[in-house]
């Protein structure tokens, strides 16, 4: 298998520019184009890495964009610490029982053992809630809403991917409290759909929002929402991120005690134990758009999250052109460039001395820019400039009055294009299968199987299993992601398929009655 590997490097790298094709050697793709983009530099430490500020940027205009929609909602920004004790971070059993593989230590300051380690956060509701429990006295006190921008360690042992799976990641944590169960309900479709749209509106990504079965749920959660993606050319599905709701788990008397005196309780005795949510959006979010919309020149950026939406590139300027000509190009792209900067494109003007318009192209082309512009003596002369989308490779000339408009519309176009493009894929690769002897050829079609499901536990970890055995086309490698299928979400749009029966339906793993549809798939 290595020489093939090797011979597919070989194979892709006089082919093009990226290296290796996206087709042929994912893996390899995948970081070469973060690295070729300048969006990512590896690091010392195995499953960190740095994030320069062309992927920063992204992840800036996330936070902006989300920040506004939750503030709105009345969740406040604050920060605690990132370093948790032993006692309180074992609290919650199901909770530590879930994270405690993956948790950091801090054992030693300088030459001095810690009389007791001190663990670094996965997640922080054991950091938070024993604080809420302070906070929270009256039922004027609920609902309390914080949320905090930070960083978080989960030492996975899983092959670390840049984005996807990394032991330090950047997210932000959501943590409220409610009076009512409803209250909370609602307030976990209200995030998740602000998840969906980060995905769909900002990054072009389509997702399917649903609820996680019991065994991929959050640890210690009641329940936990989440909206699933998909990589086409691996035909896996990923977590995007979710959205749990806590129930009281967190906040009964033997937990954190939360607990506000029951304001419909006459006597004054009854206390109410808090309602409460939790919920994350990590970096994942720029590997995910990355690998669904890179090609085999580099990475495409929607233009809602490019840093840079516009780049003017001179042309047409030759050894024999005078200096007079070379200034009236150069001042052309300029001041096309500033021209957009002003109605709020962001733009630029590649006026780098010493390197050939082609070389400009490569370079923009493997960062993804959504829009170059060429401008050269005879487009002066014509009054216009020649566009090339990034996304489709389309090229097409335009006049200069009005140039504004027509770019701000382009811009439009190609993000809403850059969607439904991949909708359909995701829609095509979605099969709804009836017969177990379906579901492995599909899954080895790179498609995500969704099928009729009893919802049960057992039978989710049988399919697991057989699916991983059936399958001959997959590595078996222990860190490598899995064979087996798991469970991605049930769907709450569960009309795209036709009815359940109740009792006549049967679940595709078991045979039993089927509750509803569910995806499966490989997954990262
Ligand atoms: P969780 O608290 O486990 O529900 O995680 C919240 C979100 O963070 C998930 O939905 C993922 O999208 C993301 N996430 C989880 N683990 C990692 C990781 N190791 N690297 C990057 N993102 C992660
Ligand atoms: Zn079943």
């Amino acid at each position: 298998a290595r020489a093939g590997k090797e011979d597919a490097r070989i194979e892709g790298a006089v082919q093009i520019a990226i290296g290796v094709k996206k087709e042929v050697d994912f893996p390899t793709w995948y970081t070469n184009v973060l690295i070729k983009a300048d969006m990512l530099e590896y690091y010392n430490v195995s499953g960190c890495y740095i994030l320069r500020p062309w992927s920063y940027s992204i992840w800036e205009t996330i936070q902006e964009w989300f920040n506004a929609k939750i503030k709105a909602m009345g969740v406040q920004n604050a920060y605690f610490p990132m370093f948790v004790s032993s006692k309180v971070l074992e609290r919650e059993k199901d909770h530590v029982e879930g994270f405690s593989p993956e948790v950091a230590w801090v054992t030693r300051a300088g030459k001095s053992e810690l009389e007791e380690p001190i663990a670094i956060r996965p997640t922080s509701e054991t950091v938070m809630y024993p604080y809420y429990a302070k906070w929270i006295q009256s039922h004027r006190d609920l609902p309390l809403k914080l949320n905090q921008w930070n960083s978080v360690v989960r030492w996975e042992f899983k092959n670390p991917q840049p984005f996807l799976r990394t032991r330090e990641f950047l997210w932000q944590e959501g943590h409220t409290a409610f009076l009512t169960k409803a209250e909370a309900d609602e307030e976990v479709l209200a995030i998740l759909d602000l998840y969906r749209r980060v995905y769909e509106e900002l990054l072009a990504v389509p997702v399917v929002p649903g609820v996680k079965s019991e065994k991929e749920k959050f640890a210690g959660g009641l329940y936990t929402t989440t909206v699933e993606g998909f990589v086409p050319t691996t035909g896996r599905g990923i977590q995007g991120a979710t959205s749990h709701c806590l129930g009281q788990n967190f906040s009964r008397p033997e937990m954190f005690n939360i607990f506000v005196e029951d304001p419909n309780d006459a006597t004054g005795q009854g206390k109410s134990y808090v309602w409460q949510n939790s919920w994350g959006l990590s970096t994942r979010v720029i590997g995910v758009m990355v690998m669904v919309h890179g090609d085999n020149q580099g990475l495409v950026l929607p233009p809602r999250v490019a840093v840079l939406q516009v780049v003017v590139v001179p042309c047409g300027i030759t050894a024999k052109s005078t200096d007079e000509q070379r200034k009236a190009v150069n001042d052309a792209a300029a001041d096309l460039a500033a021209k957009l900067k002003k109605v709020g494109i962001r733009a630029q003007a590649d006026l780098r001395e010493g390197y050939t318009p082609g070389y400009k192209f490569n370079d923009w082309e493997q960062k993804g820019v959504p829009i170059r512009l060429e401008i050269g003596p005879q487009d002066l002369a014509k009054s216009q400039t020649l566009t090339a989308r990034r996304d489709t490779g389309a090229k097409a000339p335009i006049p200069l009055t009005d140039i504004e408009t027509t770019v701000s519309t382009l811009l439009d176009t190609i993000q809403s294009d850059m969607f439904k493009r991949a909708q359909e894929t995701y829609n095509s690769r979605l099969r709804e299968v009836r017969k177990w002897e379906d579901v492995v050829p599909t899954l080895d079609d790179k498609c995500v199987v969704v099928i009729p499901w009893c919802e049960e536990e057992a039978c989710e970890d049988d399919i697991k299993e057989r699916s991983a055995k059936a399958s001959a086309s997959e590595p078996q490698d222990e860190r490598a992601p899995s064979a087996g299928a798991k469970s991605l979400c049930i769907p709450f749009d569960q009309s795209r398929w036709p009815k359940i029966e109740p009792g006549v339906t049967k679940c595709v793993g078991c045979g039993k009655d089927a509750k509803r549809w569910t995806l499966f798939g490989r997954s990262y």
